[in-house]
């Protein structure tokens, strides 16, 4: 906590800024002659109230506060020479957190969806061929940007929950010969996490990039982009990086980069344009940084900090702690009677958990009461997972034994206080 003299002092430093602009402008507008037709809204005059909660749901999850202070620090500016020294920083951190050498590394200025659609939008031309594998939400989602942006999409489709063998997907490369294959490693609407072995030499057969989403994943589960032949790899900052929403780390190795630096047309994004964003983050090697837009300063210092805390840890100790994390947590659902969605225990995301919807049960009332009582966020499926499952997620800063016991315990109470009456 901080002291209350602290506290007000600040309070009365931030209202000082406006009351100094305003004595120092010109004085043309009379009290009570105002021109403005909007008065300010009531709750601005409020102070921000943000409930604390237990974030066990899919994300974003807990910060931990020295992430949060990191993202506290004042700010400097986006093109200051110590900031490039944080984003080279970063850069490391990814290289680390994603298993790569590759210096086209970044972090975008945007949430997941920033970064899918700046793989998407830079990798392939409108006409060309793509293929989708979807298995879940996230599939759906880039077939639809990359329909968006004029591709010829084609899809791999399974039941959420489903995975697709690598013959299959060597069947679907041959028929529709894409220039990029995408595959979701945690699908975190279904729990799933996706076995990688393989794929990558397939689509190196077939003269295919792979694209690989690892937001819910990375950290919780092994992933190697170089070894195991990713092309381009994003995550998200705010699942089991532990950082605030809002930023997004993407990874393109040589082959990517010889795709997407010799296309014919630019890309249809001006902010998501990979040419300026590599020389934002300094990867193009040119001496000069150009102004392209402002980064999030403060979402980039909390980032780091994320990284930082990820390469101190280790990540395969971060594996390991996810996965026992996670057998401590199925095992205490299995005693509550209750069925994961995911049967194959190797094919069950560490960070993002599903289970089955007990039968006798309306899920929202279940996710209501749960909240309201326990101050617990657990979800249900999203897009084609919908009315199919429960998720709970533990990850990062919130993936320890005693959350877990504490979400079981939320769970049964929850169980007990909403069953509906047969009759
Ligand atoms: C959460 C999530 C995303 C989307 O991330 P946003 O930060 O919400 O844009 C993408 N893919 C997967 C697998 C996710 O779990």
């Amino acid at each position: 906590m901080m002291p209350r003299t602290v506290l007000s002092r600040c309070a009365r430093l931030t209202q000082q800024v406006p009351l100094e602009s305003a004595l120092s402008g010109k004085q043309s507008v009379q009290r009570g002659m105002s021109s403005l037709s909007v008065p300010p809204p009531a709750c601005m005059l409020r102070p921000l109230e943000a409930p604390l909660r237990y974030l066990f749901g899919p994300g974003p999850s807990n910060v931990p506060p020295r992430v949060l202070a990191a993202g506290g620090r004042p700010i400097i500016g986006h093109m200051h020479s110590e900031m490039f020294g944080i984003m080279n920083e970063i850069k490391q951190g990814i290289q680390y957190a994603f298993q790569t050498n590759n210096s086209m590394t970044l972090a975008m200025s945007g949430s997941g969806h920033t970064a899918m659609e700046c793989a998407v939008f830079n990798i392939v031309e409108p006409g060309e061929s793509v293929l989708v594998a979807v298995n879940g939400i996230w599939g759906e989602r880039v077939a639809e940007i990359a329909e968006r942006m004029g591709a010829k999409v084609h899809t791999l489709a399974k039941a959420p929950g489903g995975h697709f063998t690598n013959a299959e997907i060597e069947q679907a490369l041959a028929k529709h010969k894409p220039v990029l294959f995408f595959l979701t490693h945690g699908e975190s609407s279904a729990g799933l996490v996706h076995p990688m072995d393989g794929i990558g030499d397939v689509c190196r057969k077939h003269n295919c990039l792979l694209l690989v989403d690892s937001v819910a994943s990375l950290g919780a589960a092994p992933l190697l982009m170089d070894q195991q032949k990713i092309d381009i790899l994003y995550t998200g900052s705010q699942k089991a990086l532990n950082a605030p929403p809002g930023t997004a780390p993407i990874s393109f190795n040589e082959r990517a980069c010889q795709k997407m630096f010799n296309r014919k047309t630019k890309p249809v994004s001006y902010l998501l344009d990979m040419n300026y964003l590599s020389n934002y983050w300094g990867n193009d090697g040119k001496p000069d940084r150009i102004y392209h837009h402002t980064g999030p300063v403060s979402g980039f210092f909390a980032l780091r900090e994320s990284l930082a805390i990820l390469a101190e840890t280790g990540l395969e100790n971060s594996w390991r702690h996810h996965t026992e994390v996670a057998q401590h947590l199925w095992k205490g659902l299995e005693d509550l009677g209750l069925k994961l969605f995911i049967k194959d225990k190797d094919l069950r995301l560490p960070s993002v958990t599903t289970i089955a919807i007990p039968e006798g049960y309306n899920w929202k009332e279940l996710l209501a009461y749960i909240m309201k009582h326990h101050q617990i966020e657990f979800t249900g499926g999203l897009g084609p997972s919908v009315g199919m499952v429960l998720r709970i997620g533990l990850m990062g800063y919130n993936c320890k034994k005693t959350n877990a016991d504490k979400a079981l315990a939320a769970l049964e109470d929850g169980l007990k206080q909403c069953r509906k009456s047969k009759a």
